[in-house]
């Protein structure tokens, strides 16, 4: 990507996770070496990466990535040895936050809330254009948010009824799930879209648990508003494909908990950049890296 954020060249190669993913910085490396010539590589400022994982707070080692079974990972200074070009390392919800700041639904925006709503809950918190990261990395871990509930929801941090176990697509289809079965209803295909769809027809179900998720999302986003204030709310994964069908009562509820001050003060935009919300943040990361 030039510093501009025009994407010159996108490519992407198969995650190899075999032996605890040791060979992923590696075969990273060598895919960049063959991809882009050498005197071009040679005037590469830098490298930014998202990660989906908690990073050090010294910003060089990959705490945890489950998914790449990755622990304590140094990915800074192992690309650094192999490419010569200083690597920039962000959590990826934080990648995707600083993305739609600088080219998506919160462009020209300062201050900003990134929720995503996939498999799991994540988010990113913007302040003054920067990311908080926090003391311990974990600044915008707002998918492990308690909620008071009388369920024992296990979460895959080890904790209960966290938000992620409500407000995921997979806490979605868990309270569809329960609801059905209290009813003896059953449906031949369970997923997030159809569960829209269905209260969209006026499924009375579907619409009490859609209801039950808006409530308790945006309960949490409220309170963290109401602890950081700020202008936009972005809201990006899978389950952000409903669109204004979650997004307006999602503003509405977020409305009604949220300190008189704030009220209408505030905007619930949907993301614009998808997947690509964290090449343009890490990138972003990379170009604003302090030297
Ligand atoms: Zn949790």
């Amino acid at each position: 990507m030039d510093q501009q954020g025009i994407i010159e060249k996108k490519w992407s190669i198969p995650t190899n996770i075999s032996e605890k993913g040791k060979y992923i910085p590696g075969e990273i490396a060598s895919s960049v070496r063959t991809t882009i010539e050498p005197q071009k590589l040679q005037s590469v400022a830098g490298i930014g990466i998202g990660v989906p994982g908690p990073i050090s707070p010294d910003g060089k080692t990959v705490v945890q990535a489950v998914n790449l079974d990755w622990t304590q990972m140094p990915l800074k200074e192992i690309l650094e040895n192999e490419l010569g070009i200083e690597v920039t390392l962000l959590n990826d919800a934080n990648a995707a936050a600083l993305g739609e700041m600088w080219k998506g639904a919160a462009q020209g925006k300062a201050d900003l809330l990134f929720v995503t709503l996939g498999t799991g809950v994540g988010g990113g918190i913007v302040l003054n254009g920067e990311v908080l990261n926090g003391c311990h990395s974990s600044g915008g871990e707002i998918g492990h948010i308690p909620v008071r509930s009388e369920e024992n929801r296990l979460c895959g941090c080890g904790g209960r009824n966290c938000l992620e176990t409500f407000a995921s697509a997979n806490g979605l289809m868990l309270s569809m799930k329960k609801a059905l079965l209290l009813k003896e209803e059953s449906w031949p295909e369970l997923t997030p879209p159809i569960i829209f769809e269905k209260a969209a027809e006026n499924h009375q179900l579907a619409k009490e648990v859609l209801a039950e998720f808006t409530d308790i999302l945006g309960q949490a986003l409220a309170g963290i508003m109401n602890t950081i204030d700020v202008e936009e709310v972005v809201i990006g994964g899978g389950l952000s494909e409903a669109g204004d069908q979650l997004l307006k009562p999602l503003q509405e509820k977020m409305e009604q908990y949220v300190f008189p001050q704030i009220k209408e003060h505030f905007t619930v935009e949907k993301a614009l950049l998808g997947n690509e919300a964290g090449i343009y943040g890490a990138v972003y990361a990379s170009l604003n890296e302090p030297k």
